[in-house]
């Protein structure tokens, strides 16, 4: 079974909640709904500088949210392709996680599977 590996905790996804648990740093988030105890991921992404305003985006959009701080923007993007390829094709993400600014698809290509050309 895939893991999103972000910890057991279940967030509300409000401002409110938010502001209680997410500082403004960077970070990779999974948005979704909780089915018979579980949490469905419905979207994952990532903020290279403020996991706490990006995730205001989807309140409207998603009811739940989990989180885990990343300790650098490559670290992020790396944990983004893992859980975009894990959840892929049953996730609301259309297209493959942008890479940060200056990482360049020649030095750092997705290495989260060995049949992707990202
Ligand atoms: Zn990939």
């Amino acid at each position: 079974m895939v893991s999103l590996n972000m910890g057991k905790t279940i967030y509300i996804l409000s401002d409110e909640d938010i502001d209680f648990n997410v500082t403004s740093r960077i970070g990779n988030y999974a948005c979704g709904f909780i089915r018979n105890g579980k949490f469905r991921v419905q979207y994952v992404g990532r903020s290279d500088t403020d996991l706490n305003d990006r995730l205001k985006d989807y309140v409207v959009t998603y009811k739940r949210f989990k989180y885990s701080d990343t300790p650098s923007v490559l670290a992020a993007w790396r944990k983004e392709c893992e859980n975009y390829h894990d959840f892929e094709g049953s996730i609301d993400n259309k297209i493959h996680p942008g890479r940060p600014e200056g990482y360049s698809k020649k030095e750092y290509p997705c290495n989260a599977r060995v049949t992707c050309n990202d």
